[in-house]
């Protein structure tokens, strides 16, 4: 029987600030859930009280990833050596952040903007985006920190939105601590299904998101998890499995702004993290035991 995989929850579920306050709130109720950790979003990684939030993690047994998305300007996808400066700039501090927590994970949408583009990108703003991911993977590596590249659908950034784009750019990236981050919500809408995209992944898939199409209560949407989970025992992923799900209940202006979260979809977040982390387990070993049959 493979092992069980690490189950997180995202922070935004819980609150959309860190202040002490927020943060004990957040990391106390997803311990409460049941989770094995939770991922804080760092967009801007300077409101992180590192200290104070590793203590937070130790007193209630959790582990932690941190994930961010650039905004339009700390674009490293980009040919502004301006911008491209204060993306790098923000993701060493992200990555401090990542170190400082002791999160083994820093992933996201971290080689664009997380925004909308009204124009395609360039072979150079590629290049340079994967230059500045491979400096971070470098430093990162010193840590045993993971990097993850999360794919977004064509709304979210107009650079990696597929799984193939995902994996071209970290041959062009070529560090071994860059893994694929694969978000269903997403791939729901770029992707001709989950189960092919998945398997080309293999063992490149590093950090998964589930979320619902239309990122509230898992199950009340139209994503196929049965073809999810069933093609990530297939694949044999063993990673972190988390669960994101955004509603206007719970705002961070900048995040929910970004990702257009206009709509009130659930307003308790314990009962849909709880609902969400059994609903994933189930899938799991449902998957398994299909599998092993
Ligand atoms: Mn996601």
């Amino acid at each position: 029987m493979a092992q069980r995989n690490p189950l997180g929850v995202h922070a935004l579920v819980w609150t959309g600030g860190w202040s002490p306050e927020d943060a004990e709130l957040a990391i106390s109720s997803t311990a409460k859930a049941g989770f094995d950790l939770i991922e804080i979003p760092a967009l801007d990684p300077d409101r992180i009280d590192i200290a104070d939030t590793r203590a937070r993690l130790d007193a209630h047994g959790l582990q932690a990833g941190v994930s961010l998305g650039l905004a339009p300007d700390t674009d490293i996808n980009s040919e502004d050596p301006v911008l491209i400066e204060a993306g790098r700039q923000t993701l060493m501090n992200a990555l401090a952040v990542a170190r400082g927590v002791q999160a083994p994970y820093l992933g996201g949408v971290i080689f664009s903007a997380m925004a909308k583009y009204l124009h395609p990108t360039t072979e150079a703003s590629r290049r340079n985006s994967a230059a500045v991911i491979k400096e971070l993977a470098q430093e990162a590596a010193k840590d045993d920190i993971t990097v993850g590249l999360e794919f977004v659908n064509r709304y979210e950034s107009n650079l990696l939105n597929t799984v193939q784009q995902t994996l071209d750019y970290m041959d062009l990236v070529d560090e071994p601590n860059v893994v694929v981050h694969a978000d269903v919500y997403h791939m729901n809408i770029e992707e001709n299904g989950f189960r092919e995209p998945l398997l080309l992944c293999g063992d490149r898939l590093g950090y998964v998101h589930i979320g619902e199409s239309n990122r509230g209560y898992l199950g009340q949407g139209t994503i196929d998890f049965d073809e999810v989970f069933g093609a990530l025992v297939e694949i044999d992923y063993t990673g972190t499995i988390t669960f994101e799900s955004f509603s206007s209940a719970v705002v961070d202006p900048q995040f929910s702004r970004s990702l257009a979260i206009w709509r009130d979809l659930w307003t308790d977040g314990m009962d849909l993290a709880t609902h969400a982390r059994a609903f994933i387990a189930d899938g799991m070993d449902r998957a398994r035991a299909q599998q092993a049959g």
